[in-house]
C-alpha cells in the first residue's frame, strides 16, 4: 500500500494527472481512494456522472496486482476498457461477448500479472474456473481489490435485481483480506442497508456524495395545452441546447416536426430510427449550438455534453431515479440550467398499463407501481422539489429557493384533519394495507375485503366520504412524498406511519397540502 503523503502530491494525485489527465479530485474521490488503497472496504454512493470509476481504478493501479471489477452492464465494459487502454492502463474484460480463444488469452495475461484491471460479469466471476484464477492470484499476492459496480443490483426490491449479485457475498468469505469497494448511483436508505447486509460490508466506510444539483431549477406544471406550454417554456431559450423527452417514438417524431415548424432547431432521436440517422443527430447535438433533441429515454446514456441548458419532459418518467438521471444531463458545466416537466394523470395510466402488461413477476410489478406513485407524489407535492428529490435519495435538505414550489408557492389547504383520518385508517387496520383499501375504508365502501376483515365496523369507516377517490389518492401520495407515510416494500406495499407522523396524529402539528385539482370531465382535455 502507498504511504500517505502530507506535503507533495500524493501518488493518487500523481496518477490522476499523469494517467487520466485531470487536475484535481472531485468531491470525495480522494478520500475514497486513500481508504481503499490502505485496504479498507467502502460503499460509495455517488450520482451518475459523479466519477465513480476513478474510485476503484486508481486504487487498482496503486495496489499490487489486478483489480477485479464486477459489472452487470456488458455493453459498457467495452467502452470502459477502451478508454482505459487509451490512457495506457492495462485493462481487459471477460464476458459472454468473447469467444473461447479470447477468454483463454485474457486469463493467461491475468495470471502473468499483465493486467491492472479486469472487468467481469457477475455470473462468470462465480464460476469454478474464475474462482480458481482468483485463488492463484491471491496466493501470489496479486489481487488488488474487488470493485462491485451497480451494487444496488443486490437489492431484491429494486428495479435492477440480479440474482447473481447475492452470491457476491462469497468473495468476502473466501478472500477476507482483499478490499472491496461497492458503488452505486441509486440507493435509498433501505437499499443501502440491504447492500451492506448482503455483501457483508459491515465494516465498510460509507461515502455518500450529495445528489444535489444546485444549478438546476426544477419546474413541474400540470398539462393543459402541452404544445403551448412547451413553446412558452422554449420562448426564452432560443439558441440554447436542450433535450425534450417524450414517452413514445411517435410523439418524438411529431413533436420534433412540429417544433421545426415553430422555428426551433429540433431533431428526433429514438431506437426506431436507423443507426446512421441516430448517429448524425447525436453528432449535430454535440457539435452545433442550440440544437434541441427530442428523444425517448434511448437518448442520453454516455452523452457527455456539459452545456445542455435544459431538459424538458413532456411525459412523466416512470421513476424518480429516471427523472433524476434524465434531468441530471442539464447543466453539467455548473451554469444555471432548467429541468422543466409537464405531466398529466394520463401518463400514469399509460405507465400502469405498461407495468401490468410487462412480463415481470408480481413483486417486481409492485415495486414499479410504488416507484410510479412516488414519482407522481413528487409532482403533486407542495414541498420544495429539491427537498423531496433529495429525501427520496436519503439526503436531508432545506427548501432551495430555486424550484417552482419555492419561487411560486402553490395554493394550499389545511389537510390536517384529512391526514389524521388517513393515518388513523392505516393504524386501525394494523398498518398492513395499501392505499386502495384504506381509501375504500375512508370512503365507506363495503367491498368484499372490507367485510372479510370486519373493517366496516371500524370508527374510521366512511369518515372520509366528503373527499372523492382521486382526492384521497392525491392526499396519500403527498403524505408519502412528505415522508409521513412509508410504503413497506417487504409487506406488499402496506402503508406504515413514520415517526414524523406522530405530531400530526396527536394534533400537535398542522399539515398543509397542495389542493387536489378539480376533476375534469373524461375526454375534456386534449393531451
Ligand atoms: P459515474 O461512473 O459516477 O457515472 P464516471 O466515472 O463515468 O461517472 O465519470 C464521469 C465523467 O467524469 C467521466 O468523463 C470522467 O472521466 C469524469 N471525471 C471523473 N473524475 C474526474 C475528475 N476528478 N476531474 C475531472 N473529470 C472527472
Ligand atoms: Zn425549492
Amino acid at each position: 500500500p502507498a504511504e500517505p503523503v502530507g506535503d507533495a502530491r500524493s501518488p493518487a494525485q500523481e496518477i490522476l494527472q499523469r494517467v487520466f489527465g485531470y487536475g484535481a479530485f472531485r468531491d470525495r474521490q480522494g478520500e475514497i481512494i486513500d481508504h481503499v488503497v490502505r485496504g479498507g472496504d467502502a460503499l460509495v454512493l455517488m450520482p451518475t456522472g459523479g466519477g465513480k470509476s476513478l474510485c476503484y481504478q486508481i486504487p487498482a493501479l496503486l495496489r499490487d496486482g489486478v483489480g477485479v471489477v464486477v459489472s452487470p452492464l456488458i455493453a459498457l465494459m467495452q467502452d470502459q476498457v477502451d478508454a482505459l487502454l487509451q490512457a495506457g492502463v492495462r485493462a481487459a474484460f471477460l464476458n459472454s461477448s468473447l469467444d473461447f480463444d479470447a477468454v483463454v488469452d485474457t486469463e493467461r495475461r491475468l495470471l502473468r500479472g499483465e493486467l491492472d484491471l479486469v472487468y467481469v460479469a457477475p455470473e462468470r466471476l462465480l464460476t469454478e474456473r474464475f474462482i480458481g484464477l482468483l485463488d492463484a492470484l491471491v496466493e501470489r499476492g496479486q489481487l488488488a481489490l474487488f470493485a462491485i459496480d451497480e451494487a444496488h443490483c443486490v437489492s431484491q426490491w429494486g428495479h435492477d435485481f440480479r440474482p447473481e449479485y447475492i452470491q457476491l457475498s462469497r468473495l468476502h468469505e473466501r478472500y477476507p483480506q482483499t478490499p472491496r469497494i461497492a458503488l452505486t448511483a441509486t440507493a435509498d436508505a433501505l437499499t443501502r442497508e440491504e447492500i451492506v447486509v448482503r455483501l457483508g460490508l459491515d465494516s465498510a466506510r460509507i461515502f455518500v456524495s450529495s445528489f444535489d444539483r444546485p444549478n438546476i431549477r426544477y419546474t413541474i406544471v400540470e398539462r393543459d395545452n402541452p404544445r403551448r406550454q412547451l413553446l412558452d417554456f422554449l420562448a426564452g431559450r432560443r439558441g440554447e441546447a436542450g433535450i425534450v423527452y417524450c414517452l413514445s417514438r411517435k410523439k418524438v417524431d411529431e413533436t420534433a416536426e412540429w417544433l421545426g415548424t415553430q422555428g426551433v432547431a429540433a431533431l428526433p432521436y429514438h431506437a426506431g430510427l436507423d443507426a446512421a440517422t441516430r448517429q448524425r443527430h447525436q453528432q449535430r447535438f454535440l457539435r452545433e449550438d442550440g440544437i434541441v433533441m427530442v428523444a425517448t429515454i434511448a437518448f442520453g446514456m454516455g452523452i457527455d455534453k456539459p452545456d445542455v441548458r435544459f431538459v424538458a419532459h413532456l411525459d412523466l418518467p416512470k421513476t424518480l431515479e429516471a427523472y433524476y438521471q434524465e434531468t441530471g444531463r442539464a447543466g453539467r458545466d455548473g451554469e444555471a440550467a432548467e429541468a422543466w416537466m409537464t405531466y398529466g394523470l394520463n401518463d400514469v395510466v399509460i405507465h400502469r398499463q405498461r407495468i401490468d402488461e410487462s412480463p415481470s413477476g408480481d413483486e417486481q410489478k409492485r415495486v414499479e407501481r410504488q416507484k410510479l406513485e412516488a414519482m407522481l407524489g413528487f409532482c403533486e407535492s407542495a414541498q420544495c422539489r429539491r427537498v423531496t428529490l433529495l429525501n427520496y435519495f436519503g439526503e436531508a435538505a432545506e427548501p432551495c429557493g430555486n424550484c417552482d414550489v419555492c419561487l411560486d408557492p402553490p395554493e394550499l389547504w389545511d389537510a390536517t384533519v384529512a391526514a389524521r383520518k388517513a393515518m388513523s385508517a392505516a393504524l386501525r387496520t394494523g398498518q398492513r394495507f395499501g392505499a386502495g383499501h384504506l381509501i375504500d375504508l375512508l370512503r365507506g365502501k363495503k367491498t368484499e375485503k372490507m367485510t372479510q376483515y370486519g373493517h366496516d365496523a371500524l370508527p374510521t369507516f366512511g369518515v372520509g366520504a366528503d373527499i372523492d377517490e382521486s382526492g384521497w389518492r392525491s392526499i396519500f401520495r403527498q403524505l408519502l412524498a412528505a415522508g409521513l407515510l412509508e410504503a413497506d416494500a417487504s409487506a406488499y406495499g402496506a402503508l406504515v406511519l413514520s415517526e414524523n407522523a406522530r405530531p400530526i396524529l396527536r394534533g400537535e402539528a398542522e399539515l398543509r397540502l397542495r389542493r387536489p385539482r378539480p376533476r375534469k370531465k373524461a375526454g375534456g382535455s386534449k393531451e
